[in-house]
């Protein structure tokens, strides 16, 4: 890949249709044109050099698959969001806080997004007219003291259009922080410029988000867009899913949370996947998670370590799923630990 490429020519070399895919990947089952009629694709240069071979992390996170289609268990809006949203594109589910959805596209659609309804698709209206609605309703409702940007991915936005949409929110004066959603570390870095960075620091306290999902994403592009995120004093988490076939190991994930840490990006949540229609293939049973954890804790530094979290259906909020440690729960406590000891505090004392 030419070095000099721009992060907007390498979007306008994206993979977007079934030729593309046929003569790119070697696709060949008509079935998937069905798939991209419903759910738009894209997969940028940059993260199509990262797929090896069919069917691996990085395919199954981009490439659509017929199962799509066929998902007769999941929802379309399995968070409730349409109905919670205060105006449109304003999410306003808890107390203190607002998820405000700023552009429609992405950098590389991924398969198992839970916006899947509406990202990418004429179905995600956001004009001058919905910003401003939400800028009034966020004026008017002052306990909102933080807001998520998200999308679609709000870092393909232009620099001057989210320089504009950070402005605004910093006008007022409720809103403490500013929360960026953004997978571009992840699956296209060179859109992390020094103009973009500096827009953003003007701007703090921001925090970026991002989203990693395999150990293969950690390349040295991802590595230098998370350096001058984090040199303008920006604090990075990372928001992964656990998805099927790509993710769904301790060691794979000891290896991702590890080395999101040496980027200086501390896991936040680790997603059960949401039941997003046309995302079942991808997801797996809420035991998975709980037991990989099990293996996390004491297991590699508490500092990489995201909390598992459960989205519940029907907006109901984010829950920890954590596993089991404590026995019994009395006047002592009895209790795992991580290597599986039983333990009790207080211990009883055998000096005196
Ligand atoms: C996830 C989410 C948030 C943020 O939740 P945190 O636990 O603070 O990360 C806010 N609003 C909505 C609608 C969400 O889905
Ligand atoms: S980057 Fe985020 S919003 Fe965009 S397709 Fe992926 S999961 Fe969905």
């Amino acid at each position: 890949m030419p070095a000099m490429k721009t992060w907007q020519n390498l979007l306008q070399d994206s993979i977007t249709t079934y030729d593309d895919l046929k003569k790119h990947l070697g696709c060949d089952n008509s079935a998937i044109c069905d798939v991209i009629a419903q759910y738009p694709l894209k997969i940028n240069p940059y993260f199509l050099n990262l797929i090896k071979k069919p069917g691996d992390p990085i395919w199954l996170q981009a490439v659509p698959d017929p199962a799509e289609i066929h998902d007769q268990i999941c929802h379309i809006d399995p968070l409730g969001e349409e109905q919670l949203s205060a105006v449109p594109n304003l999410v306003h589910k808890y107390p203190d806080r607002a998820l405000l959805l700023v552009e429609k596209q992405c950098a590389m659609y991924c398969r198992f997004c839970t916006r899947k309804r509406k990202v990418g698709t004429s179905k995600m209206h956001i004009s001058s007219d919905s910003l401003n609605a939400a800028y009034t309703y966020l004026q008017n409702t002052p306990e909102v003291r933080e807001v998520l940007i998200s999308g679609g991915d709000p870092l393909l936005l232009s620099d001057e259009a989210l320089g504009d949409i950070l402005s605004q929110l910093r006008k007022i004066p409720s809103v403490e922080i500013i929360r960026i959603g953004s997978r571009v570390p992840s699956t296209l870095p060179m859109r992390i410029t020094p103009k973009l960075v500096n827009i953003l620091k003007q701007h703090h306290p921001l925090y970026i988000n991002t989203h990693f999902n395999h150990p293969t994403e950690l390349t040295e592009e991802a590595a230098k867009a998370c350096a001058m995120l984090a040199d303008a004093g920006i604090p990075l988490g990372c928001q992964t899913v656990l998805l099927k076939g790509v993710n769904d190991s301790a060691e794979v994930l000891k290896k991702l949370f590890t080395g999101l840490l040496r980027l200086r990006v501390k896991p936040y949540y680790l997603f059960q996947a949401d039941l997003t229609k046309g995302t079942n293939h991808l997801r797996t049973n809420s035991s998975v998670g709980i037991e990989i954890m099990r293996q996390l804790y004491g297991h590699i530094s508490g500092m990489a370590i995201p909390t598992l979290a459960l989205d519940a259906p029907g907006g109901k909020g984010k829950i920890p799923l954590t596993p089991q440690y404590i026995i019994e729960q009395g006047a002592s406590l009895k209790f795992h630990n991580f290597r599986g000891e039983v333990c009790t505090y207080p211990e009883p004392c055998n000096h005196q």
